[in-house]
């Protein structure tokens, strides 16, 4: 056999070896989750928010309808409510933060694929249009001309210039999200300061986000809104009394303006450490029967200890079939049915 030959072989064995992954992948709730549908190249802010193109997005809703039972969130919570275990491949779909091409491109193939997706909102940003903290960040990093940014508290420099744009604001941003001495307000203006950049030459966030009367039209076609706090602050970093101001009147505020039951909620950055023990009873007490986290995986049941920090897939780079497959099957392994 030649090499090329060989190689060839390799490469079918390796997509054998995913397919038959694939098909065996264990019962339970698949979650999958966006945030802007697009190209990053045509935004002034936040590359890393853009899960796919358009064109990918269809094709990744042709594999959910194919390979699972796709379920709106009202439908899950109807069925499987402390239901000990989810003896179904169940698929959500679901979109954070409510940027306006969830309206303009999503909203409109979900609709005619017959998906009813979840979009969880921050409710402020709808209400004070502005332009959110992370992508700010973005807008940082593209117009900084230093190559490494330190604020004065911070033990390390950040190396803003090397690597692609989404690895440079990712780095950015996680040195933002980790410092919890100081509010994100006050980080950004001194981000601002240190970099000496004036925030009076960022683009105006004018439509960047979906407003109530769009909203109102996908929760009366069969969307599920949910919320995503009022301000999108890492939950765990702020006190209880204003977690619990976060959680309880963005409900109240969707629930008026929606005028439906709003029963679920996304933590903004959902990552470990942006929940905690304490914020999910507080998502207990204000009323909400699921909680969505940012963490990787596939939920076994809905029992208490895992309805108020569900795991979803993150859709990124637009990724393709394969890689979507591919992140999936990283979870289990062929031999056993178990997670
Ligand atoms: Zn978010």
């Amino acid at each position: 056999m030649n090499i090329k030959g060989s190689s060839r072989s390799a490469i079918e064995i390796i997509s054998g070896h995913m397919a038959l992954k694939w098909q065996r992948r264990p019962n339970g709730l698949y979650c999958f989750n966006y945030h802007r549908i697009g190209h990053a190249a045509d935004s002034e802010f936040d590359p890393n928010v853009f899960s796919c193109s358009e064109e990918r997005f269809a094709q990744h809703l042709k594999l959910y309808k194919q390979d699972f039972d796709v379920v709106s969130i009202d439908e899950l919570i109807a069925l499987h409510i402390n239901r000990q275990k989810i003896k179904e491949r169940l698929a959500v779909i679901t979109f954070d933060d409510g940027y306006i091409d969830n309206y303009l491109v999503a909203y409109p193939m979900l609709k005619s694929a017959g998906i009813s997706a979840g979009f969880f909102v921050s409710t402020d940003y709808i209400d004070k249009p502005e332009t959110p903290w992370w992508d700010e960040v973005g807008w940082i990093v593209r117009h900084a001309e230093a190559k490494t940014v330190k604020l004065p508290h911070w033990s390390q420099p950040v190396n803003i210039a090397d690597g692609s744009i989404r690895m440079r604001v990712r780095r950015l941003l996680r040195a933002v999200k980790q410092d919890n001495s100081l509010g994100m307000t006050e980080k950004l203006t001194q981000l601002k300061q240190v970099l000496q950049l004036d925030s009076k030459h960022m683009p105006k966030p004018t439509d960047l986000f979906i407003n109530w009367a769009q909203l109102k039209e996908m929760a009366d076609n069969g969307m599920h809104i949910g919320s995503h706090t009022l301000s999108h602050n890492i939950l765990s970093h702020l006190s209880v009394e204003k977690q619990l101001i976060e959680l309880a009147q963005s409900k109240q505020r969707l629930e008026t303006m929606l005028n439906c039951n709003v029963s679920s909620v996304a933590y903004p950055v959902g990552g470990t450490d942006s929940f905690t023990q304490e914020t999910q009873q507080l998502v207990h007490q204000a009323g909400y029967q699921l909680a969505f986290s940012f963490m990787s995986g596939v939920n076994t049941d809905l029992s208490v200890n895992n309805r108020f920090q569900l795991r979803r897939f993150p859709i990124e780079e637009d990724a393709s079939r394969w890689q979507l497959k591919q992140m999936v099957n990283r979870f289990f392994t062929l031999w056993t049915n178990e997670i």
